[in-house]
């Protein structure tokens, strides 16, 4: 069946150099652009001299809208879809669109381009052949907690986004679930003035951030490295001490005990505990 195309493109994340030439040319070619926010993407297009028509698709009409936008695709319409900034459906609408799409038998080209935490991730130092992204934490303490200890044994780089009002409590969170000595990098404003990375154990990126009120303000990546493979690192004696001791004590503390009597990280003896505990 020859049906319309449905593109996914990517907008800059902050420095507008990085639209590409391909995704420009696909702005201006298509029938519509379906866009998050209308008044944010015009600017954008004015931008660039592009004066496609755009309608609004964002995350309160993007299901019912969905099936006007296929029965447009099916009669052979080229449509965009573009978010505020950065790859759609990333932590941005367009999940309905695209599932519809394919249900519906409609092409849909994806176009590389500017995703925030593909950039941190990249530029972050710690390890890139796995990792997870968990989009955004939950606002709330609790069920903020509950997420982060769903990820303390995941062995592949933990990728979040955060807002900055909540950045200094995640970093709280994330040192009482993870331990003192995990490696984070905090990625802000990536591609803009005042990018910064942030990078080291959390209490000292804790301390940096709580010291420069600079640092909870911009857009921000928070990345948080996998736990260590979780039984080559730590001796058979330990595993086997831990083991035992949990039997009595609560995990943090039988941790803490075996680390000091043979001289590990507590947090890597409890993240290979957890490990242990999701494999039986
Ligand atoms: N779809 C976007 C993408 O591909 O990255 C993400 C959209 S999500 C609604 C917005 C979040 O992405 C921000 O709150 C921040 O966590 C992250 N983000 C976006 N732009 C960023 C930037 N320039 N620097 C750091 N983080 C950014």
């Amino acid at each position: 069946m020859n049906t319309g195309i449905l593109y996914i493109v990517p907008t800059p994340i902050g420095h507008l150099g990085d639209i590409t030439v391909r995704a420009q040319q696909v702005l201006a070619e298509v029938d519509v652009v379906a866009a998050e926010d209308t008044r944010h993407s015009r600017v954008l297009m004015d931008h660039l001299g592009i004066n496609t028509p755009l309608m609004a698709i964002h995350e309160h009409n993007e299901r019912q809208k969905a099936e006007g936008l296929v029965t447009q695709l099916l009669a052979g319409k080229k449509i965009a879809l573009i978010s505020d900034a950065g790859t759609p459906l990333i932590s941005d609408p367009g999940f309905p669109l695209v599932r519809a799409c394919r249900q519906a038998g409609v092409q849909v080209v994806a176009l590389p381009g500017a995703c925030a935490a593909i950039t941190a991730l990249s530029a972050s130092g710690l390890p890139t052949d796995r990792f997870v992204f968990c989009g955004f934490l939950p606002a709330k303490e609790q069920a903020r907690e509950t997420a982060l200890e769903d990820c303390v044994s995941e062995r592949g780089t933990l990728v979040f986004y955060e807002a900055p009002r909540r950045i200094l409590s995640t970093l709280k969170a994330v040192m009482k679930i993870f331990g003192k000595e995990c490696e984070v990098v905090m990625a802000r404003e990536i591609t803009k003035q005042f990018e910064t990375y942030l990078t080291g154990p959390v209490a000292e990126v804790l301390a940096q951030v709580e010291a420069d009120s600079n640092q909870q303000r911009g857009e921000i990546v928070l990345l948080i490295a996998g736990a260590p493979a979780a039984t080559d690192a730590i001796p058979h004696e330990a595993s086997q001490l831990l083991s035992r001791l949990t039997t009595e004590l609560p995990p943090k503390k039988a941790a803490k005990i075996v680390a000091e009597h043979y001289q590990l990280r507590a947090n890597d003896l409890y993240k290979a505990y957890l490990a242990t505990q999701q494999q039986s």
